[in-house]
């Protein structure tokens, strides 16, 4: 009988479930093991999110992002309607307000024509009333085909499918580090967690916020850094609800990897803003401040942070006062949605996003994957990994695999 190969993936956020899930799927002689630290799925990204499954408008062309995002919605589309994860294609708008943004837009409307984004339309003020009734501006780029999503119940959904097919689940065990081992023919590493040691032939780490830390465990280089930025969201009073009839996104600022506080109908009905970035005093923490002595040490001894808040202190200086505000969101918002200038509503869960960041205090843009013997680290998976995610997971299996 052929030997099983031994397999651990690390994390069961949305990609490490979607990876186990692939594994098994190509590999009939495989014995898979997917860590997780939490006492469940999509604890931390894949669960704190805007549930919007990206149609791949914003990327370089060739990038990691820019393909993987286009295959990821495919394959997300056809495992939502197996598994009846509940979906909407309500489509998007991203609204130009002046000439500066007018041009922006349109070299997102290249890039997207250049991803192969299908039946976009840059469109006139009238264009986007069409569209949007409650919406203005000046232009509009249309993506019919942007969705949302259940983001938890598709990551539980894989993690099931998994489990059906043989995987086990190990919930509420950290992995402490992966010890490399060099073998005569090929290398092995051992995962260690508090209560045991195990040897697998291949790893796969997809640790989110962590991933830094455990990379730096397991003898890897700490760089790129995790900067942690939290994105607030607010959830408007149930009379709003009808207020817009798909998605609506500001042009985003080309200097941030972030997309701006949106307008997002959310897959239970409510209608939702946010979310805002701003530098999280923690990786983890959903409430109040948040605040976590170690986290906030960490980002104040990267050398790369001060980089970067150096060239962005000012900007920060001016958010910081409306960083939790509904008035400032709600101002935000009805920039390009007016009628939602007297909204009101209450503070909803927030989002903490794992941002890689280099030792010069730039930002990493696309997604970063790393070889060290028998172990694969996912060092950056920012949006839109939540709607690549099994694209991802081909893709690392395929890396192991050689193809
Ligand atoms: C505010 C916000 C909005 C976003 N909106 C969108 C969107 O609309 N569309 C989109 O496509 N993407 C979006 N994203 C991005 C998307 O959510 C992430 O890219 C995606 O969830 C990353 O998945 P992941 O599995 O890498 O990370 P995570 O979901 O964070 O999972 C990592 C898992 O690893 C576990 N883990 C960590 N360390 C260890 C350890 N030592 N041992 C065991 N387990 C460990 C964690 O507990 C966690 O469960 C958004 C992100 C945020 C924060």
């Amino acid at each position: 009988m052929a030997k099983k190969t031994r397999w651990a993936v690390i994390g069961a956020g949305i990609i490490g479930a979607a990876v186990a899930r692939e594994i098994l799927s190509r590999h009939e002689f495989a014995d898979v093991t997917l860590f997780e630290k939490e006492d469940r799925p999509a604890a931390h990204q894949a669960g704190h999110n805007s549930g919007v499954v990206h149609a791949g408008l914003y990327y370089e062309p060739g990038s990691l992002k820019a393909t993987l995002c286009r295959r990821g919605v495919s394959l997300l589309t056809d495992f939502a309607a197996e598994q009846e994860v509940a979906f909407d294609e309500c489509g998007k708008v991203v609204v130009a307000t002046d000439d500066v943004e007018v041009e922006r837009l349109r070299a997102i409307h290249d890039r997207a024509l250049a991803n192969g984004v299908p039946d976009i339309a840059l469109l006139d003020r009238d264009g986007l009333r069409g569209i949007e009734p409650n919406a203005e501006g000046v232009a509009a780029l249309h993506s019919p085909h942007t969705a949302i999503i259940d983001y938890p119940g598709l990551t539980d959904a894989l993690v099931a499918d998994f489990r059906a097919h043989g995987g086990r689940v190990r919930f509420s065990t950290p992995v402490k580090n992966i010890d490399r081992r060099g073998g005569p023919t090929r290398d092995t590493a051992i995962v260690r967690t508090p209560v045991d040691a195990q040897e697998f032939d291949h790893v796969i780490v997809c640790a989110g916020l962590q991933a830094d830390r455990l990379a730096a465990r397991s003898g890897e280089s700490r760089t790129p850094t995790v900067v942690p930025f939290f994105g607030q969201y607010f959830i408007l009073d149930e009379g709003y609800s009808d207020a817009v009839n798909g998605l609506i996104y500001p042009v985003p600022d080309p200097k941030y990897p972030f997309l701006g506080v949106h307008v997002t109908r959310r897959i239970d009905g409510g209608l939702m803003i946010g979310p805002n970035a701003f530098l999280s005093f923690s990786r983890e923490g959903y409430r109040g401040l948040g605040l976590s002595i170690p986290d906030s040490l960490a980002v104040a001894a990267d050398p790369g942070f001060w980089r970067f808040a150096a060239a962005n202190m000012a900007t920060a200086a001016r958010e910081l006062p409306g960083v939790l505000s509904i008035e400032r969101f709600v101002a935000e918002a009805a920039r390009y949605v007016p009628s939602l200038a007297a909204a009101d509503g209450h503070r909803a869960t927030r989002g903490i996003r794992a941002q890689a960041m280099n030792r010069d205090g730039t930002l990493v843009d696309d997604f970063v994957i790393d070889r060290a013997g028998a172990t694969l680290f996912v060092r950056n998976s920012p949006s839109p990994a939540a709607t690549s995610a099994l694209a991802i997971a081909e893709h690392l299996v395929g890396i192991i695999d050689g193809r």
